[in-house]
């Protein structure tokens, strides 16, 4: 007698009607992307039941055969793509990447250099996050607000007086290049290394169209590989540094923080980005043109898009200050039960507000442009969405509208082959 199978067809029934949901929604959300077919097929294989410890060709248990050319050609497709000579793809997450390179490159009670939360910093940069919990020293660069930038002459300031061990850049609030170029010089003075966290913009480097940190002087990237690279649910280090640094970093990630590194989102990286040297630099492209484009086209229909001063992004992402519409809470429900998803989020006026409660909401353009959004569509969509805040337009004609506009784009684009992203497929018969 089975006793659970009704449980169990309900966790189904929920992850269908998820799939139905997000196939008739428009995605917002600046950290999230969906897969190729090809990619997705990797996750159904048998590599997601295997354990693969240590580096190809050197591991710890047998039957891995065909994980070590497969882990070899994804090393070498990373290299390609991020012209880089050394690539890291076991890292599980973004988070994960990072804490290997906390591993491999501090010890506690040093001293780090990174983004201020609300400048838009990562929680695995707090002191209540990944950093802290290794016990480093964190100082935060100052922040302008106008520009949403780092201050760089005040970057420098904080760096050459607290001499850190380690200088971090990348946010989640990622909108323009981090000022690694600029200090250079400044890093060299006092003999730290540079780390620079690309989870939201690894696919925009990738397409050549944000900026370069290893040649503009970062040792380290580490990165999410399904945000703006849009692939698995995993992460990825990236390096051009000495040797001596490039072994720290391995052992830090294993056996430092993982042993099995999920072979089967691993080979769905390597596949993304086969597609990402394929396909990256035009998606990369499009994608910064319809950030811009939508933040114009709020901005001009009223909404408080931050960093005008600044042409409003460079990246994927833009922000807005929706105060004068409730507040990013308010809007950010009001656009869900409309069936547009989107995350409210701190901007720096909040200083020391509730996260649950900001000033904020926060977009981004990479899954509306993976499933083939232009400019135009873009326009029409800031437009019902103007609509939607300013109760210009019932709910439930908002609703309708949506998903008739989304029932346009179900297709992803960029990749091999075709398929809906959102379609679910069954295997339980
Ligand atoms: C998203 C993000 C990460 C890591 O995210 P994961 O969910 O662990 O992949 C790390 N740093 C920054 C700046 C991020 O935005």
């Amino acid at each position: 007698m089975e006793k659970f199978l009704k449980d169990a067809l309900e966790i189904r029934e929920l992850a269908k009607q998820h799939n139905k949901l997000f196939g008739e929604s428009i995605p917002l959300i600046a950290s999230e992307n969906v897969m190729s077919p090809l990619a997705m097929e990797m996750l159904l294989t048998d590599f997601g039941h295997r354990y693969a410890e240590g580096l190809p060709h050197q591991r710890y248990y047998q039957g891995n055969f065909f994980v070590d050319q497969m882990e070899d050609k994804v090393i070498e497709l990373g290299k390609k793509l991020f012209n880089a000579p050394q690539v890291d793809p076991r890292p599980v997450s973004g988070t994960n990447a990072n804490m290997g390179v906390i591993f491999g490159l501090t010890k506690p009670m040093e001293r780090i250099c990174a983004p201020d939360l609300s400048g838009g910093g990562h929680i695995s940069a707090a002191r209540f996050g990944a950093l802290g919990f290794r016990g480093l020293d964190i100082v935060n660069y100052p922040y302008d607000e106008d520009t949403m930038t780092i201050d760089v002459d005040g970057a420098r300031k904080t760096i050459l007086e607290t001499k850190p061990n380690l200088c971090l850049f990348g946010q989640s609030v990622f909108l323009f290049p981090a000022p690694i170029k600029e200090l250079k010089d400044t890093f060299q003075e006092v003999g730290c290394k540079v780390w620079y966290d690309a989870a939201h913009v690894i696919g925009l480097i990738a397409g050549k169209k944000f900026q370069d940190p290893l040649r503009e002087g970062a040792d380290v990237i580490s990165g999410s590989t399904h945000k703006t690279l849009p692939g698995p649910q995993h992460g990825i280090i990236v390096g051009n540094t000495d040797e001596k640094t490039w072994k720290k970093v391995q052992k830090g990630v294993f056996p430092g923080v993982l042993s099995n590194h999920h072979l089967n989102t691993m080979a769905a990286l390597g596949v993304t980005m086969a597609e990402m040297l394929d396909y990256g630099e035009a998606y990369a492209q499009e994608i910064i043109n319809n950030a811009r484009t939508l933040a114009e086209e709020l901005y001009s229909l009223g909404m408080g898009v931050l960093a005008e001063k600044n042409g409003f992004t460079r990246s994927h992402t833009l922000v807005a200050d929706v105060r004068k519409f409730g507040g990013g809470k308010e809007v950010a429900e009001k656009l869900e039960r409309c069936n547009i998803i989107l995350n409210k989020n701190l901007i720096p006026v909040d200083h020391n507000k509730n996260p649950q409660d900001p000033s904020g909401i926060r977009i981004g353009t990479q899954e509306i442009t993976r499933i083939g959004f232009s400019r135009n569509d873009v326009k029409e969509l800031a437009d019902l969405m103007m609509k939607i805040i300013q109760n210009r337009i019932s709910e439930e004609r908002a609703k309708d509208e949506v998903k008739t506009m989304k029932s346009r784009f179900n297709e992803v684009k960029y990749c091999y082959g075709k398929a809906d992203p959102y379609e679910y497929i069954e295997l339980f018969k």
